[in-house]
């Protein structure tokens, strides 16, 4: 097993400009096991209820998701989360959070996924992901995100996470929140000060800013015509980046460069239907295309 990733399993209320679901299926943990599938093998580690549906179980099967680390909790109800977006697609306005299951969620890191070299401490309680690294053995690449909702509620818990993680991964609000920094460098440097070796803010449509103590990347968002439902694309960027990263054999700064982008190409996709009705549904070649085109996107010499 390439990658783990620990996260939320979820229903998600969703509304946008462009239509509302209800209950649709979402996660921090299944939207990047299914991004990452598509470039090594992944295993979760999260939590549901006797409500989850079996046509959603099969999602996460047809990408050969790794579920030893799924537990379902009988009689409970799957985490629900409700959120709203309007013209502006890049501020969710959380209206619930129903923790349900994840509330008592405190997993043991199953003995086939203690191994694995690129892990993800996707957006879940900071308790969690601490609970989770300490039963890890010598993972090459750790890298954690979390949200507004954590970042209230376990700041503590969260500092300690970011002392001990390689890379963090938010989007600017959350940078900002975390930082007390508007100015996403500075923020960035504040976080890079607590721990980790390199911070990705994602910025939406705008793009994504590698940060790290010596320099800055910016990869743009490639640009859509078609955006119906951001939702999880933060967790699918993170999902391309990893899963990228765990097919390079130097994880230099050309790697995570192109991780970058591929983590983009990943969320591009994603946006483009509600839950993961896209995502779940892509080919090498559609994946390849995309790649290709962002490389057109941002030429800018030897074009004569
Ligand atoms: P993203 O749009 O990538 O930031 O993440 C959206 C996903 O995060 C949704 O599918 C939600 O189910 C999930 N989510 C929302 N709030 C939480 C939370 N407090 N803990 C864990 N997952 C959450």
């Amino acid at each position: 097993m390439k990658l783990l990733c620990v996260g939320s399993v979820a229903y998600d209320t969703v509304a946008t400009p462009f239509g509302r679901r209800e209950r649709i299926l979402g996660g921090s943990a299944t939207y990047f096991s299914v991004a990452a599938s598509y470039f090594a093998g992944v295993g979760i580690m999260a939590v549901v209820g006797e409500d989850f549906r079996s046509e959603d179980r099969r999602v996460l099967e047809k990408h050969k998701v790794d579920l030893e680390g799924l537990r379902t909790v009988p009689g409970g109800l799957t985490f629900h989360w409700h959120g709203e977006y309007g013209y502006d697609l890049n501020d969710a306005q959380t209206l619930k959070t129903d923790l349900n299951v994840l509330a008592g969620f405190a997993p043991d890191v199953p003995e086939v996924y203690r191994d694995a070299p690129f892990v993800c401490l996707a957006n879940i309680d900071p308790k969690v992901q601490l609970r989770v690294l300490d039963q890890l053995r010598s993972p090459k690449l750790v890298a954690a995100d979390t949200m507004n909702f954590w970042i209230d509620n376990r700041r503590a818990e969260l500092r300690e996470v970011l002392s001990r993680v390689h890379l963090l991964i938010v989007n600017e609000a959350e940078a900002r929140q975390l930082s007390q920094e508007y100015n996403l460098l500075k923020a960035g440097q504040k976080i890079l000060a607590w721990g980790p070796k390199m911070v990705i803010v994602k910025r939406g449509e705008y793009g994504v800013l590698k940060i790290t103590p010596h320099s800055v990347f910016a990869a743009p968002a490639y640009p859509l015509e078609s955006v119906f439902d951001p939702t999880g694309a933060g967790d699918t960027f993170a999902g391309g980046f990893m899963g990228f990263l765990s097919t390079c054999a130097e994880l230099d700064s050309t790697a995570v460069r192109q991780a970058i982008v591929m983590g983009s190409v990943m969320a591009s996709f994603n946006v483009e239907d509600f839950s993961l009705n896209r995502l779940s549904a892509l080919s090498r070649a559609e994946i390849q295309e995309r790649f290709s085109a962002f490389r057109k996107l941002t030429e800018f010499s030897g074009l004569e």
